[in-house]
């Protein structure tokens, strides 16, 4: 890690002082003024990197809880050919796709029925 920055310290000294060398009468002035601005060039790239793979990955994120919430149904299209088909059933907008067959856009009405449920009753003898 320390060996990491002095290697880098090294070559922007080594850079400054090669910039510097152009101006011999105020070498010293040029060599700190590239130094100052080599390091703040390599800074504000290094935010904006950062920034960049923050955002790839919030990106990502969001991409994996749009496939996690997706719910697939077979339904079958309303034409009169039979033709099943599977579509992605949302709840939060209207869901339309086109039947492979008719080549109808065909919309999805969610109905939720709730029925009572039998529990078996076990007798023993
Ligand atoms: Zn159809």
């Amino acid at each position: 890690m320390i060996q990491k920055f002095l290697i880098s310290l090294g070559i922007t000294a080594l850079v400054s002082g090669l910039i510097a060398a152009l101006f011999v009468t105020h070498w010293i002035l040029v060599f700190l003024l590239a130094f100052v601005v080599q390091v703040m060039a390599f800074y504000i790239g290094n935010t904006i990197y950062e920034n960049r793979t923050l955002l790839k990955a919030e990106q990502i994120r969001i991409e994996q809880l749009k496939e996690a919430v997706k719910q697939v149904a077979l339904v079958e299209c309303p034409c009169g050919q039979k033709n099943r088909q599977d579509v992605i059933v949302r709840f939060d907008e209207n869901v339309t796709y086109k039947c492979s067959e008719c080549n109808k856009t065909i919309k999805l009405d969610i109905d939720i029925k709730p029925v009572l449920t039998t529990e078996p009753i076990y007798t023993q003898k």
